[in-house]
């Protein structure tokens, strides 16, 4: 086949069934789960002015170097918007534009746009869920946060997630820390990478997150968050375990885990699936992000939240095996060799009283029809010829088992045909 003149850009796809199916059923478990839990669905836009995510970290690479960004049209004052690399900051625009009562709960799911490059279960448009809880310092939000996303990892099935979990400490906290890996750093600057001798000017924490081979033996001698916490900051993360073993969640602490954007306060954490490449085994990960809203121009506000990344939370699934392969396949295929008349007001007739139909076009010939039926998957040929129309009946056919005919009254046909296939299936 010659490669046609227009492919998908870079890094996106076209996703189709059955992958298609398969995200559809877990955005709903997602839906569902999130409702059980009080959360209500915010849309947001895609795009928003860049200020918005320039907030959010101006040392993450998400932010300097992977962002879609542009202009408006404007001629007098062209807005200088991009697409959004995340939702937790649109969220926070949103809390800070509309002052909601709080605690206030809600869930998103969407499309992500991120400027990396390419590979497996990495992308530049990806789908992301997640949960925000705004207005609230209560450590019980944060165990209720992870809570939810691991329901929602169990009751898609898989079992392998596993939660790490740390805490990055208050704001007096990280000052303590930041000065104590500024120095450690810089007396070991020469072993690190260019890259990290860059990010450690303007976030040492962020040095933590590198994932260059180069940098790795001076990260495992870094400091440790665990030794700067003060006694809020130890009480809140001691009480967020407390709570999460008595809930029965499984956490292993990760005392080097800062996630990629620079927000986070307090508790962190992160899912991963251990049978994924270490490239791309991160699912989900979250936070709390008491200063986000503030920095967004609204009130003091705190605020913590949680992101999974659908295209991975699948890859997970691959990996363990549990990947829902079932589609809803079609129920009926209608033949009609009268000229398509039939058909289509059949097919509109039962797919009003909720059977899932399909049809051929072109008015092709019995032989081609019965073909196309037979591959469609559906359980039931509802074939129309000119004897048929006729006398005003049908002839149905079992396309799954022995191919058994039988004719009935076209009239009766939309009363008894959902007993009929139920009898099929048996
Ligand atoms: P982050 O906002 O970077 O913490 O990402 C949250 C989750 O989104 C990650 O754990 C991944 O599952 C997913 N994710 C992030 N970036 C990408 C990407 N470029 N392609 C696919 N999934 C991604």
């Amino acid at each position: 086949m010659s490669k046609s003149r227009y492919q998908a850009p870079k890094g996106t796809r076209d996703i189709m069934v059955p992958e298609s199916n398969r995200i559809s059923s877990v955005l709903k478990v997602f839906e569902d789960t999130l409702n059980s839990g009080g959360y209500g669905q915010i849309i947001s836009p895609l795009f928003e002015e860049i200020g918005v995510f320039q907030r959010i970290g101006g040392s993450s690479e998400v932010v300097t170097k992977e962002m879609f960004d542009f202009y408006d049209k404007d001629p007098k004052s062209p807005q200088h918007l991009a697409l959004r690399p995340e939702l937790t900051a649109s969220i926070c625009r949103a809390f800070a534009q509309h002052r909601p009562v709080t605690p206030w709960k809600v869930w998103y799911q969407g499309p992500q746009f991120r400027y990396e490059k390419p590979q497996a279960g990495r992308y530049r448009q990806f789908l992301q869920v997640g949960a925000e809880l705004l207005g609230t310092p209560d450590p019980h939000a944060d165990i209720e946060i992870i809570a939810i996303a691991s329901n929602f990892f169990r009751k898609i099935g898989l079992s392998g997630i596993k939660l790490l979990l740390n805490s990055l400490g208050d704001a007096n906290s990280r000052k303590s820390y930041n000065k104590a890996l500024v120095e450690y750093f810089a007396s070991n600057q020469e072993d690190l990478s260019e890259q990290s001798q860059e990010t450690m000017l303007k976030n040492p924490l962020r040095v933590l997150d590198s994932k260059r081979q180069e940098d790795q033996g001076v990260i495992e001698g870094a400091p440790l968050i665990t030794d700067f916490l003060n006694s809020d900051s130890v009480n809140h993360f001691h009480i967020v375990q407390d709570g999460l073993s008595l809930l029965g969640i499984d956490y292993e602490l990760t005392p080097r885990l800062v996630r990629g954007l620079d927000y986070y306060t307090k508790t962190t954490f992160e899912f991963v699936a251990p049978n994924l490449d270490s490239a791309q085994n991160a699912v989900g990960g979250g936070g709390r992000y008491d200063g986000l809203v503030e920095a967004l121009g609204g009130p003091p506000t705190e605020g913590i939240g949680f992101a999974i990344g659908i295209e991975r939370t699948l890859m997970a699934c691959e990996a363990e095996n549990i990947l829902d392969s079932s589609v809803q396949s079609l129920e009926v295929f209608i033949v009609d060799t009268t000229g398509g008349k039939e058909a289509l007001v059949l097919s509109e007739e039962l797919r009003q009283i909720g059977i899932r139909v399909d049809r051929s076009f072109d008015q092709r010939s019995m032989k081609a029809q019965m073909k196309a039926a037979d591959r469609s998957g559906a359980e039931l040929a509802i074939i129309i010829g000119t004897d048929e129309l006729n006398e005003n009946q049908v002839t149905l056919r079992d396309l799954r088992g022995e191919g058994t005919q039988t004719v009935l009254d076209r009239q009766s046909l939309s009363k008894k045909l959902p007993k009929i296939l139920e009898e099929t299936r048996k």
